[in-house]
């Protein structure tokens, strides 16, 4: 994510990492109808709208429960709590993701265990997991990193086996796939964000918990909004961030096919390089939020890039566990080789559905000279 103090940076690149106006203007009648309609109505915070927005989530993610909170991190912190996880206890997850992953876990008191990631699709190495696991063991969040889903199928039956709860780190990945079963359908309990630059994206800062459980759903209810149980607070839902998210969810599939044939033609202008492009594992319908390539030279290909006018990004710099705020886990360089070489080697191309055909070109071509792309464009 290119963020610079919570806000998308506005430097004009040539060809930007993502272009949020684009996307505004396309469907403008539509956005500007719905945030006046929530202002008239005076139902600002849940409400009809969260109501409504939670239902065509919740049926999009093929589950029966979605709940709109304020955040990704909102998402992912509830669900813990709600597990009834806080100090003492301990979750595994990737130490190469977004940080919030793994601030959530620290939020609730708990101690974050990392594994590596798998080398080829970047998520969670389902067979680092059992060795992690201790008797203090509560849950295992895998991330659906860059819109691909984790390998689920060994990472549930480990932690049927374990009696753990399986949390997805959704935030990525809307309407990906695996084994034709959308995220948000495959484990206990699915988080996303709808912050601007995600796949589904709102006008500020909203996420959603999804989940069949009932129960769950009822205590995430309590617990964003001062509910009578311990740990509650406001994790609520503005109307007009889901008055937003209805007008756009009936277009994410457009979307996301778009994201996918950029992605295709990414690999097929680069496929002749030594850069490593993104693999599209088996299992997965990939969406997409980043497209990822590795090489070694990475930083100085993306200094020529960034010169030339393509605003490339690198997610992430550095994993989580070298990260100063969490050295008091005590993890050392070398701890998780994977996750480390990645956070050398990536590099994120421009990605947005309103990419135009001729900058995928330029991009790629860019790419391929390491050389900037002429300011003509
Ligand atoms: C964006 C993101 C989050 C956090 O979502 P926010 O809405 O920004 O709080 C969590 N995990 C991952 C992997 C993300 O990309």
């Amino acid at each position: 994510m290119v963020t610079e103090g919570g806000n998308i940076r506005t430097v004009n690149f040539v060809i930007p990492q993502i272009d949020l106006p684009a996307q505004y203007t396309q469907i403008k009648g539509e956005i500007d109808e719905a945030i006046m309609r929530v202002v008239r109505t005076g139902k600002y915070v849940l409400g009809p709208e969260v109501e409504a927005f939670e239902n065509e989530f919740a049926r999009f993610c093929e589950s029966s429960y979605a709940v709109g909170v304020n955040s990704g991190t909102s998402a992912l912190y509830l669900s813990l709590v709600a597990a009834g996880i806080g100090p003492g206890d301990e979750v595994i997850t990737v130490p190469f993701t977004f940080e919030a992953t793994a601030g959530a876990i620290k939020a609730t008191g708990a101690t974050i265990r990392f594994v590596d990631i798998d080398e080829r699709s970047l998520t969670m190495d389902s067979d680092a997991i059992e060795r992690q696991i201790t008797d203090r063991t509560k849950a295992v969040i895998p991330v659906h990193l860059f819109g691909q889903p984790a390998d689920m199928n060994p990472i549930v039956d480990l932690a049927r086996r374990h009696g753990l709860r399986v949390i997805e780190d959704a935030c990525q990945a809307h309407g990906a796939t695996y084994e034709g079963r959308p995220v948000g359908s495959l484990s206990d309990v699915a988080c996303f964000s709808f912050y601007p630059s995600k796949n589904l994206a709102t006008v500020g800062e909203g996420g959603a918990v999804v989940t069949d459980n009932a129960v769950l759903a009822d205590t995430i209810r309590k617990l964003r909004s001062w509910g009578p149980i311990e740990r509650s607070g406001n994790y609520r839902m503005s109307a007009m961030e889901a008055a937003v998210l209805r007008v756009k969810l009936p277009h994410l599939r457009t979307w996301t096919a778009r994201r996918q044939a950029i992605a295709t033609r990414y690999s097929d202008l680069l496929a002749d390089t030594n850069i490593q492009l993104p693999a599209v594992m088996p299992y997965a319908g990939h969406v997409f939020h980043i497209y990822a390539v590795r090489l070694t030279h990475r930083d100085s290909l993306a200094r020529a890039l960034r010169a030339g006018g393509v605003d490339v990004a690198v997610h992430y710099q550095l994993p989580i566990h070298l990260q100063d705020k969490y050295k008091d886990l005590g993890y050392p360089p070398g701890a998780f080789p994977v996750a480390e070489q990645a956070a050398r080697e990536e590099l994120s191309l421009p990605l947005y559905p309103e990419l135009e055909d001729e900058s995928i070109e330029a991009v790629a071509n860019a790419v391929r000279e390491g050389l900037p792309v002429a300011r003509a464009l």
